[in-house]
């Protein structure tokens, strides 16, 4: 598989830059990571770990090869250090476009000119973070999805001043790491899969939050049509309903239309603690939902 760098470094190891990070190592990539946060790439690599073996998820990287791909990151302590003569940075830090917009500043200012930097966002166009790099026509959206639950899909977006070179290159090397590329062709909210996923998340809680169906018969009907064993309600479960909430907002933010607003239902169970698998209650009650009940899909009552 051909490689377009030699040289990656991951900005921010929470949930995703620590899978970013092992993806790059286990494709065989120089990798650096950096976070403000002592310890936080061995934190989120020890609960990943435990989350997925409870899961009985097989992860993207085999098990007997987690060691090993960690072994070969390097950790910094300064940004500077993080960036020495790398080829590709990506940024995934907490999401907020003000935080975002300062390390892209540092980056401009740590990475040596042939660096270009990828954004992780889920939500934040490119577009609001190049500027402060000095360095637009090198920065460009690589969104993945949760690699490790086998989500291995990323976004590719172009900001104002991109050059094909970097969307070009952002494409070899997702998949060089045995992730499928989806290339967004105009800016747009939610890239690619997520505007799609976003679609339907809206109208099902648009049924449920306005009573005209329960929400175990859309994920029932969800699952005989599509064969998944998660419908949407189960789904936002997994992701956090103040998740789901928080994105909701930016969408609405961004359009002001009322439609776009989250329903007050589903503020209400945010405020009442019930976020989903974390909490132990969303829309159902863990570890033991209801729609892993083998009878789920046709019940008896
Ligand atoms: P997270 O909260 O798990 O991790 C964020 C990390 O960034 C933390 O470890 C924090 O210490 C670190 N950080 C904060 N400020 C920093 C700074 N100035 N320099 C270096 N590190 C800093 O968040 P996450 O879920 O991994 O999300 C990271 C990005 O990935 C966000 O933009 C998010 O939208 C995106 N994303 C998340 C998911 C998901 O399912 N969680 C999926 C796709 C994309």
């Amino acid at each position: 598989m051909k490689k377009p760098f030699e040289s990656v470094a991951v900005i921010g190891t929470g949930i995703l830059g620590t899978q970013i990070a092992m993806l790059a190592a286990y494709a065989g990539y120089k990798v650096c990571v950096y976070d403000t946060r002592d310890g936080a790439f061995d934190e989120t690599y020890a609960k990943l770990y435990s989350a997925l073996k409870a899961k009985g998820v097989d992860p993207f990287i085999a098990w007997d090869k987690w060691e090993e791909c960690k072994k070969k990151i390097r950790f910094a302590t300064q940004m500077g250090d993080a960036l020495k003569d790398v080829d590709l940075v990506v940024e995934a830090v907490t999401e907020d476009v003000e935080l975002k917009r300062k390390v892209f500043k540092q980056m401009g200012e740590n990475a040596p000119a042939k660096a270009f930097f990828a954004t992780n966002s889920s939500s934040l166009p490119i577009s609001r973070m190049e500027d402060s790099s000095g360095r637009p026509e090198r920065c460009l959206n690589i969104h993945f999805y949760f690699p490790f639950q086998g989500m291995n899909m990323a976004d590719l977006m172009a900001g104002t001043k991109t050059l094909p070179e970097a969307i070009q290159k952002g494409e070899e090397w997702v998949r060089s790491l045995g992730v499928v590329p989806l290339r967004v062709k105009k800016e747009t909210l939610g890239f690619c899969f997520n505007s799609v996923w976003r679609a339907i998340k809206k109208h099902t809680l648009y049924m449920w939050a306005n009573d005209f169906v329960d929400f175990r018969d859309i994920d029932r009907a969800w699952s005989i049509f599509t064969g998944d064993k998660e419908g949407p309600f189960a789904k936002m479960d997994t992701v956090g309903l103040d998740t789901v909430f928080n994105i909701e907002m930016v969408y609405y933010n961004e359009s002001k239309d009322p439609r776009d607003k989250p329903p007050e239902a589903l503020a209400e169970k945010v405020k009442k603690g019930e976020l989903g698998v974390k909490s132990g209650k969303g829309f159902y009650t863990y570890p033991n939902p209801e729609f892993l009940e083998p009878d789920f899909l046709n019940p008896k009552k």
